[in-house]
C-alpha cells in the first residue's frame, strides 16, 4: 500500500481496490470461479508449492476474488493483513484453533453472539481450552480472571443482542499490560462506524453475513490483524478448509462498495425508531447506543461514528407479550439474521437464547420481554407504522 492509497477516504477504499482482470479488461471485477490454477512450467509450480513465490494455486488457499475482498476489509479496518472464511463462525473457530494450544485460557465478555458462547463454553473445553466470562458492567474485574495460561481477551461491542457498549481502549490497555491478544468481533459496528485496531485491538473479526453483505444473500467471515498473526491464522485455516468461496467473496466485495451509504441509512432509521419506542406506553425501556438517555451515550459517541442498526427494547408483559408482538407484525420479518436491508424482529428469550439457563440469560442481560430489532432500509415511516400497530395489539 503506497502513501496515496492510505490517505484515501473510507468510501473510496471500499470501491477503488486494484482488481484482477482477464484479457477482456472488465470494469467490474470478474468472478474467478475455479478451484485451481495451472502452470506452464514445472519449475514455477515447484516454487509456488515451496512458498518461494506467491501465486494462486488452489482456491482453498487463495483466489483473486477472495483476495480482493480481504484487501478491502484489511484497509477499511486499518490492519496489515487478513483472511476470509465461509462464515463468521468459521472465522472465529479457525482463529481460536490457530492461536491456542490445549491447556490455554480465554477471557471473554459474557454478552456475546450465541454460537460463540457455545463454542467457548462447550466446544473448546473438549480440547482443554477453558474460558472465563466477565460481566461487561465490571471490566475492572478482568484482571482477577487472568491466569498464567491466559492468552486471549475477547469482546464484542456493541454486544449482541442487548446493544451494550464496551470501552475498547480500556480493554486493550488491560490486555497489553498482561501480554494477552485482544480480539474484537466488530460485526455490529462494521469498520464504517468503528475501527477497533485504532483503539488497540490486535485482531478484528466479522461475520460478513450481516451488514457487510447487507442483503441477506450469502454467508462469510473475515479476520484481520498484523502480518505475523494473520500468517499464522492463514496457514492453519487453508489447511482445514474453512475458506470463503470465490462466489461469496465476489458478492461481498461488491457489497462493500455500498457499505457506507447503507450503514448510514440503517443508523438514521434505527435512531428514529429508538426515539419512537422510548415514548411508547407499551415499552418499558429501550437500548440504543446513540439515545441521549443511554448511560453509555458518551462512550458510544467517543468510540463510534453512529449508533448501529440494532435496537433492543423491553415490552411490557414479559415472555407472552414478546411472542404476541412477534405474531402481530405485518411487514417486519421473523428470522434469525440481522443487518439485512429488510427489518427483522427477534424475541431472543423464545428463540436464539431459549437454551440458556436462567443464570446465563441474566448474565447476558436478556429478559423475557426483550425484542431485538435489526432496522432495515425500508422507509422509516413504514417500519415505525408496523411496529406501532404490533405494539397496540
Ligand atoms: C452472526 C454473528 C456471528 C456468526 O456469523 P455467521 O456468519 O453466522 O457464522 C458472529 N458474531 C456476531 C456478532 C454475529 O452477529
Amino acid at each position: 500500500m503506497n502513501i496515496n492509497e492510505q490517505k484515501k477516504q473510507f468510501e473510496t477504499q471500499a470501491i477503488r481496490t486494484q482488481t484482477e482482470r482477464t484479457q477482456y479488461n472488465e470494469h467490474s471485477t470478474p468472478l474467478f470461479l475455479t478451484s485451481s490454477f495451472v502452470y506452464d512450467e514445472s519449475e514455477e509450480m515447484r516454487a509456488v508449492f515451496a512458498d518461494e513465490i506467491s501465486k494462486h494455486s488452489y482456491s482453498r488457499y487463495t483466489n483473486p476474488n477472495i483476495n480482493e475482498f480481504v484487501e478491502k476489509m484489511t484497509k477499511l479496518e486499518r490492519a496489515e493483513a487478513g483472511y476470509a472464511y465461509a462464515s463468521g463462525m468459521g472465522a472465529i473457530f479457525s482463529t481460536m484453533m490457530a492461536l491456542l494450544n490445549s491447556g490455554e485460557h480465554i477471557i471473554s465478555c459474557s454478552s456475546i453472539y450465541g454460537a460463540t458462547y457455545v463454542l467457548f463454553s462447550s466446544t473448546l473445553p473438549r480440547w482443554n481450552i477453558q474460558t472465563s466470562f466477565f460481566d461487561i458492567r465490571y471490566p475492572e474485574m478482568i484482571e482477577k480472571l487472568i491466569q498464567p495460561n491466559t492468552k486471549i481477551l475477547y469482546a464484542e461491542s456493541p454486544t449482541n443482542p442487548v446493544c451494550d457498549v464496551l470501552d475498547l481502549g480500556f480493554l486493550a490497555e488491560i490486555a497489553h499490560k498482561h501480554n494477552l491478544l485482544f480480539i474484537v468481533d466488530n460485526c455490529f459496528a462494521t469498520p464504517y462506524l468503528q475501527t477497533p485496531i485504532t483503539l488497540g485491538a490486535d485482531i478484528v473479526l466479522h461475520s460478513a453475513t450481516k451488514l457487510i453483505d447487507g442483503q441477506g444473500r450469502v454467508l462469510g467471515g473475515v479476520v484481520v490483524g498484523n502480518k505475523e498473526i494473520i500468517n499464522k491464522i492463514y496457514l492453519f485455516s487453508r489447511g482445514i478448509g474453512s475458506t470463503l468461496s470465490p462466489f461469496n467473496a465476489w458478492i461481498l466485495s461488491k457489497s462493500l462498495e455500498t457499505l457506507s451509504v447503507r450503514v448510514e441509512r440503517h443508523c438514521e432509521n434505527a435512531l428514529k425508531l429508538a426515539e419512537f419506542l422510548e415514548q411508547h406506553h407499551k415499552v418499558d425501556s429501550v437500548k440504543y447506543p446513540f439515545l441521549k438517555s443511554n448511560p453509555q451515550y458518551q462512550l458510544a459517541k467517543k468510540q463510534m461514528k453512529m449508533g448501529g442498526n440494532i435496537v433492543a427494547f423491553e415490552i411490557k408483559g414479559g415472555f407472552e407479550a414478546g411472542k404476541k408482538f412477534q405474531d402481530s407484525l405485518l411487514m417486519c420479518s421473523m428470522t434469525s439474521n440481522l443487518g439485512d436491508s429488510r427489518t427483522i424482529s427477534t424475541h431472543p428469550a423464545s428463540t436464539t437464547h431459549a437454551k440458556l439457563t436462567k443464570d446465563e440469560l441474566a448474565a447476558s442481560f436478556i429478559t423475557e420481554g426483550m425484542i431485538r430489532i435489526s432496522v432495515g432500509l425500508e422507509h422509516i415511516d413504514d417500519i415505525i407504522e408496523d411496529i406501532k400497530q404490533a405494539l397496540e395489539k
